[in-house]
């Protein structure tokens, strides 16, 4: 009987994959092993089968038994097996067809006398031992129990447990002060992320409210590359102490295509909830590059990563009982699974959705009409801000499914970076890269400073590789090589200040010399 543990989790049958809740109680036998007894009759018929030739039949089919254990007849990968029995049989009969061939193997790792030792062994009768072989039992498709990872936690029925209780969530003005600390700008999504999280945690933790069922407050982020969607959904995760889960939607295609399953996201997040499913079903999802899912125009092909897997998500984002495979991306027989129910998973999507402006100018041009309103249309065309006016509407335009953004309810728009957003973000955050590079340099007790010139040179360099923050640090990296090889040579640098001209490789950083600051 497989004992249970205080820790909550429980065993898996080491043949089907099955956890105990599922399977049954489970037989413990040697080695850790566990059996749920369906496997454990399933291995008993095939026994049977094979042993029922005994009587008077004379000699066991030894070869029959042991393909009882062949990976087919448990429903398992086949090539788990054939890997390591082919490379054997290769090596063997390599060695039938060319001796020679065989012998310079011998030759490469033994020494000519040992060689002609090894040739009289084998000629000695009696040694048709057959080759014995070590296996590596983690590399077996049973669990011996010796890994432990793909324990599940058990679900606690009837008991709702919420993993931030209501007294614990801070309320949306702290949440957003949070955080202020990291991502600089994007004010309005920050606020409007703030208040739907508040929302969510509140729902989750009194479970309904009164007679209202509270609607879920999945997210749509749209944004520029490198603006700070995927850093702002890190942050609150953190901030909040729950489970995160980020996916690309790149990825995903139609259940049964070459790609990942939908609910290979959850799985994602069980994972970083530690297998623990209560703690998963009150995570966050982040999917990005969610506009690569747009209906595709004009094909003729089924789209399997396109429309089809906004339909696949659609129950996800809803809330529904998912069965997801446990430590991989996609079910089968190897892999077992438990059931999360996606009710109280915030979902946050985010995308660039390139050329929605056009979208988002032609209805605002064609609400605005001619003549008279044609000085608006002019305004609108020089509105740079034109993504803050977004839509639902436009957002279908785009090519996505009237029910798919039906289950996204807060829409928010995050700015592309100016140079002067860059120049904050390279001083503010709290883990801002200069403030790296400081502390850094600290340790060798110097000091280390930027004028504020050379910092909007790099600001402009950022912004003209046009992947937003992201091309700050490899740009700084690349300066401040030389410098981190070259102060800890001399001991007499007390500040040393990183100028425009040097960077623009006209002259040298001012160096202050200890004692002397
Ligand atoms: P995307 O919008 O493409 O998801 P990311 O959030 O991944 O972009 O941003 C890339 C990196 O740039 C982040 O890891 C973060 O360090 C930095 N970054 C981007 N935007 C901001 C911001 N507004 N404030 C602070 N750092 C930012």
């Amino acid at each position: 009987m497989s004992d249970q543990n205080n820790s909550g989790y429980e065993e898996i049958c080491s043949i089907c994959r099955r956890p105990e809740s599922v399977a049954g109680k489970l037989v413990r036998m040697p080695m850790n092993m566990y059996i749920c007894p369906q496997c454990m009759d399933k291995m008993s018929d095939m026994i049977d089968a094979q042993m029922g030739g005994m009587n008077g039949a004379g000699a066991i089919d030894w070869s029959k038994v042991m393909n009882m254990y062949n990976p087919a007849n448990f429903q398992m990968d086949p090539n788990m097996f054939q890997q390591s029995m082919s490379n054997e049989e290769t090596e063997q009969e390599k060695k039938e067809a060319d001796p020679a061939e065989g012998e310079k193997d011998l030759k490469k790792t033994e020494d000519p006398e040992k060689k002609e030792e090894g040739k009289e062994e084998s000629k000695k009768p009696g040694n048709g031992i057959p080759k014995v072989s070590f296996v590596n039992l983690a590399d077996l498709p049973f669990d011996f129990g010796f890994g432990g990872r793909q324990k599940v936690k058990k679900k606690e029925k009837g008991e709702h447990k919420p993993l931030i209780e209501l007294k614990d969530i801070p309320a949306p003005h702290k949440i957003k002060a949070m955080l202020d600390e990291y991502v600089v700008g994007q004010e309005k999504a920050k606020k409007i992320m703030s208040v739907a999280v508040y929302n969510h945690y509140k729902r989750i933790a009194t479970n309904t409210m009164d007679e209202i069922e509270i609607e879920k407050s999945n997210m749509l982020m749209l944004g520029p590359t490198g603006c700070g969607k995927t850093f702002l959904v890190q942050t609150l995760a953190r901030i909040l102490n729950v489970p995160l889960a980020i996916t690309d939607a790149t990825s995903l295609t139609e259940a049964g295509y070459i790609g990942d399953d939908i609910e290979s996201v959850v799985s994602k997040l069980l994972a970083a909830a530690g297998n623990d499913v209560d703690k998963a079903e009150q995570g966050i999802i982040y999917i990005d590059e969610i506009d690569k899912i747009a209906k595709k125009q004009n094909t003729n092909s089924r789209d399997v990563s396109g429309e089809s897997v906004q339909q696949g998500m659609l129950k996800l984002l809803e809330g529904a009982d998912i069965e997801v495979p446990i430590g991989a991306s996609s079910k089968n027989a190897m892999v077992p699974t438990t059931t999360v129910n996606t009710r109280n998973i915030l979902f946050i999507c985010g995308g660039a959705f390139p050329g929605i402006e056009e979208i988002i100018k032609n209805r605002l041009n064609k609400s605005g009409g001619i003549g008279f309103h044609a000085e608006l249309s002019d305004k609108n065309d020089q509105n740079k801000k034109i993504m803050q006016k977004v839509e639902t509407e436009d957002i279908r335009k785009f090519g996505m499914i009237p029910e798919f953004v039906g289950r996204l309810p807060m829409i928010c728009t995050l700015e592309g970076l100016d140079q002067e957003m860059m120049v904050r973000i390279l001083k503010e955050p709290k883990n801002a890269i200069l403030k790296q590079y400081q502390k850094l340099l600290e340790l060798d007790e110097v000091k280390l400073l930027f004028a504020d010139d050379a910092l909007e040179l790099i600001a402009e360099k950022a912004i003209k590789k046009e992947t937003g923050a992201r091309a700050l640090r490899s740009i700084l990296d690349e300066y401040m090589v030389d410098i981190m090889y070259e102060i800890p040579k001399d001991d007499n640098i007390g500040t040393v200040t990183i100028t425009r001209d040097y960077l623009e490789g006209k002259g040298a950083p001012e160096i202050v010399v200890r004692g002397a600051e």
